[in-house]
């Protein structure tokens, strides 16, 4: 249990909710910020505005998936007054305090940086990763299957990347029946795809690789679906590009060439909010948990 923590939550979307609840539950004292128009009690949270006075007291700070913007703007789907956080906010809290985010902008790095506060980025975890890329991977058989004329089984997808994304993905297609092609840049990635029955190649053969797809899921956050490879991509591909922005496709020539090509960000909150909000709560509470344990043990 929390009993007698501080937890500020500010700002973000249906995800949030499931924070909340579980801090609630945990018997935390919770701090709302950015929650103006929500119409859910939860006993235990108030609602408070974001200033410098409401953070004073906060062992962790729980900011949304993207923390701030670069201007250091929080997004709230929940607030009709826009929230800015500054350096006067954080430096307000106790030194012991966390900020915690899914991924923090130059902006929150900085601010958390000056005022000597613990920033945790929890999309860097490989446990938060794995577990998002659940809900990512089935965004994308959504939009693939909102995309085609054709059934995922029997059909010939290919998989850029082998992490944590490109896994789940190529593991989801073929537990359809899709024959996956997986491009990797590793001889033990070869192996692993090789032993779970996927058909792997070498990203340097990729635009030999690509002549008989049906669709293309890339997760490698780098340029690699060039104007080359999708000269030679057939018309009725479908490209899926999970990536983070700018994504990994030249998407001006896919256009060009009459090739479909999307970009598909943020892909957990959009298809399963609930899951995504989970995922994030029951980390951001194990890691509290944890740190009020050591905290303990050192007293
Ligand atoms: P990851 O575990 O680090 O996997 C990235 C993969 O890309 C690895 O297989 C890596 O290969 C490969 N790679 C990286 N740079 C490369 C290069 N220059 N050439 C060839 N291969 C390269 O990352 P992840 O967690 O799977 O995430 C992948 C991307 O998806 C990220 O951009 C992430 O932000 C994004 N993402 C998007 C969504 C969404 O909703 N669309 C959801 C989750 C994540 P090596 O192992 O050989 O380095």
């Amino acid at each position: 249990m929390l009993t007698g923590l501080q937890v500020a939550i500010i700002g973000g979307d249906a995800r949030q909710l499931e924070v909340i609840q579980k801090f609630v539950e945990l018997d935390a004292t919770v701090q709302l910020i950015g929650f103006d128009n929500l119409q859910n009690q939860y006993s235990g949270a108030t609602k408070v505005p974001l200033s410098p006075e409401a953070l004073q007291g906060a062992d962790a700070v729980i900011l949304p998936v993207v923390g701030t913007d670069d201007n250091g703007i929080v997004d709230s789907l929940f607030s009709t007054s826009e929230l800015h956080l500054t350096e006067e906010h954080i430096r307000s809290l106790p030194p012991h305090a966390k900020v915690y985010t899914g991924m923090a902008k130059g902006y929150l790095k900085t601010l958390c940086q000056t005022a000597g506060i613990k920033l945790v980025e929890l999309l860097e975890r490989d446990d938060v990763a794995i577990y998002n890329s659940i809900p990512t991977a089935e965004g994308a058989l959504m939009m693939a299957i909102q995309n085609t004329d054709i059934t995922i089984h029997g059909s010939v997808c290919m998989v850029l990347g082998l992490g944590r994304t490109g896994f789940t993905m190529a593991r989801t297609l073929q537990g359809l029946g899709a024959q996956v092609k997986v491009g990797i840049r590793r001889p033990e990635h070869y192996a692993r795809a090789w032993e779970m029955g996927f058909t792997p190649f070498y990203l340097n053969d990729l635009a030999q690789q690509v002549s008989n797809i049906d669709l293309l899921f890339n997760t490698i956050p780098t340029m690699i679906v060039t104007a080359q490879i999708i000269a030679n991509i057939p018309h009725r591909a479908v490209l899926i590009d999970l990536a983070s922005r700018p994504g990994g496709t030249d998407f001006r020539y896919a256009e060009r060439r009459g090739v479909k090509a999307m970009l598909a960000p943020g892909l957990p909150g959009i298809v399963a909010p609930k899951t995504a909000g989970r995922i994030i709560a029951n980390t951001v509470s194990q890691l509290i948990m944890e740190d009020a344990v050591t905290g303990r043990n050192r007293e």
